[in-house]
C-alpha cells in the first residue's frame, strides 16, 4: 500500500527543488538589480497609453506605402526626422543612400478558358513588363521546383503556376524569388506564383523576384491560393486552362533616399554603439503598417522614452530607420559601408522586421556568455509575457554591419501566423495591429536596449 505520507513528501521536495531553482535564478540576476528599476519605469510609460500605435497610424495614414524612390517614402523621412527632433533626439541625421526605383505600372491577370475570371493578383517586386496587352498561354501547374524539372518539356512556351502551399516562409517564399528563373530555364513565358501566406481572403502576396542571368526574365507575378487553387482544380480534372497575363514593371533611374538616424549619446562610452530599428520603405501595397512602419515605430519608442524619463544609459544608443530593405537592400549596405571603421564598436543590434503580433518572440544571435547574459536580460521582460529568449536572431537591416563587427543580434518576432496573412498585401494596414501589441514590444525592446546600453562590462560577442 503506498504511504499516505508519499504524496506530502513529494511536494516537500517539489518546494524545495522550486525554492532552489528560484534561488538560483535569483542569484544568477541579480546583477540585474541595478537596472530593474529603470527597466520597469520604461515597461510602465511604453505600456501606459497607446501614443506608439497612434504614431504608426499617423505614419501609415499620412504617407500610405513607401516603396524605394516613391515622393510617400521621402515625405515620411522628412516627418520621422522633424518628429525625432521633437522627441528631443540627439544627432538626428539622414544619411543619403541612391536606390532602386521600380513603378509596378497598371497590370492584370484573367482566367480566358474554360470561362473568364478576373484573377487577384499583384506583379513580382522587379518584374519585368508583358509586351503591350498582355501574354496569353496554357497553364503549366506544378506544385514544386521538383516536378517542374520532372515536366519541363510541357513548360515550353507556357504559363507556369506554382501552386506550393504555404508551410513557413522560408521554404515558400523560394517559389517568388526563384519560380521565374526556373520556369524560364524550361521555357516558360510567364510564371505565376500561388500566395505566399497562409490561405486568406483572396489576396495576393507580392514581394521580390530574382533573375538569373542563365535565363531570360519573363514576367512574373503572385497570385491569390484561391485561383491558384481554382486553376489547379481545372487542370486536375482535365480542362483545358488559358490565362492572359498583363504587367507592367519598368525602373527608372535611382532616386535618392536616406537612412534617418537618431541617438542617445552614452554618457560615459559614447563610442560603444547599441544599434536598433527597423526599415522605413515599404512595397507599394497596403500602408506598410506591419512591414516595417511598426517596426520603426517601436524602435524609436526606446529612444523616446528614454528622453523622456530623463535616462542616459552607459554606451550610445543608435536608431536607424533603414531605406530599401524591401527591394535592393541598399541602406542597409550603406550604413555597413559607411561605419565599416566603426563596426567592431557595435555592442548589439536589434531588429524589428516580423511584425509585434502577439504572442511575440526574442530570438538572439551570440556567443555563449552573451546568450546566458542575454537570457538574464530578457528576464526582465517576462512580466510582459515574453518566454525565454529564443536561439537565432538578426535582422535583412542589421545583418551586413553584424557580420563586419561580428555584433550580437536579436530579432523581435511577433507571430508569424498572423504575420504572415497580411505581408505584402493590400491588408497590410494599421487596424490590423492591436495597440497592446505595439506597447508591448515597444516596452520589451526598451528595457533591453537600456540595459545592454547600460551594463558594465559590454555584451561579449
Ligand atoms: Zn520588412
Amino acid at each position: 500500500m503506498p504511504s499516505r505520507s508519499g504524496p506530502a513528501w513529494l511536494a516537500v521536495l517539489l518546494l524545495c527543488f522550486l525554492a532552489a531553482d528560484t534561488a538560483r535564478t535569483q542569484t544568477r540576476t541579480s546583477w540585474l538589480d541595478p537596472y530593474r528599476d529603470n527597466a520597469s519605469r520604461l515597461m510602465e510609460a511604453a505600456t501606459a497609453d497607446d501614443f506608439a500605435w497612434r504614431r504608426l497610424a499617423e505614419l501609415s495614414d499620412t504617407f500610405g506605402h513607401r516603396l524605394s524612390g516613391s515622393e510617400n517614402l521621402t515625405r515620411a523621412i522628412a516627418w520621422a526626422m522633424e518628429a525625432m527632433r521633437k522627441d528631443g533626439l540627439e544627432s538626428v541625421r539622414a544619411e543619403q543612400v541612391m536606390v532602386p526605383r521600380w513603378i509596378r505600372g497598371t497590370e492584370s491577370a484573367e482566367i480566358v478558358e474554360p470561362a473568364r475570371h478576373a484573377i487577384a493578383m499583384l506583379g513580382l517586386g522587379g518584374t519585368i513588363a508583358t509586351p503591350h496587352g498582355g501574354i496569353e498561354a496554357d497553364v503549366l501547374v506544378v506544385k514544386s521546383f521538383e516536378e517542374l524539372r520532372g515536366r519541363s518539356d510541357d513548360a515550353k512556351g507556357r504559363i507556369v503556376l506554382f501552386n506550393a502551399p504555404f508551410t513557413n516562409y522560408g521554404d515558400t517564399v523560394t517559389y517568388r524569388t526563384g519560380g521565374a528563373r526556373a520556369a524560364s530555364q524550361a521555357g516558360a513565358v510567364g510564371v505565376l506564383v500561388r500566395a505566399v501566406g497562409p490561405v486568406g481572403f483572396r489576396t495576393a502576396h507580392t514581394g521580390s523576384v530574382n533573375y538569373g542571368a542563365d535565363a531570360p526574365p519573363i514576367p512574373a507575378a503572385a497570385v491569390s491560393a484561391e485561383d491558384a487553387n481554382r486553376i489547379a482544380r481545372l487542370v486536375a480534372a482535365g480542362r483545358h486552362v488559358r490565362v492572359r497575363l498583363s504587367v507592367d514593371g519598368h525602373y527608372e533611374a535611382d532616386a535618392e533616399s536616406a537612412n534617418v538616424v537618431a541617438e542617445i549619446r552614452g554618457r560615459e562610452r559614447p563610442d560603444e554603439i547599441v544599434l536598433l530599428g527597423g526599415h522605413i520603405d515599404s512595397w507599394d501595397v497596403g500602408t506598410g503598417a506591419s512591414d516595417d512602419g511598426v517596426g520603426c515605430i517601436v524602435t524609436w519608442e526606446a529612444l523616446r522614452l528614454m528622453k523622456q524619463l530623463g535616462i542616459r544609459p552607459r554606451r550610445t544608443v543608435r536608431l536607424v530607420l533603414w531605406t530599401n530593405e524591401e527591394n535592393g537592400l541598399r541602406g542597409a549596405n550603406a550604413y555597413a559601408a559607411r561605419y565599416a571603421a566603426s563596426a567592431a564598436s557595435h555592442v548589439f543590434a536589434l531588429e524589428s522586421d516580423s511584425g509585434v503580433f502577439w504572442p511575440s518572440t526574442l530570438g538572439f544571435t551570440g556567443g555563449a556568455r552573451a546568450t546566458l547574459l542575454m537570457r538574464d536580460i530578457g528576464s526582465l521582460v517576462a512580466p510582459l509575457g515574453f518566454r525565454e529568449v529564443f536561439p537565432g536572431g538578426g535582422g535583412a537591416d542589421i545583418g551586413p554591419i553584424a557580420q563586419a563587427g561580428n555584433v550580437p543580434s536579436m530579432a523581435y518576432v511577433g507571430d508569424p501566423a498572423k504575420y504572415f496573412e497580411i505581408h505584402h498585401t493590400p491588408a497590410d494596414t494599421v487596424e490590423h495591429i492591436a495597440p497592446q501589441d505595439v506597447s508591448r514590444a515597444a516596452a520589451a525592446i526598451a528595457a533591453i536596449v537600456y540595459v545592454v546600453a547600460d551594463m558594465p562590462e559590454r555584451l561579449p560577442r
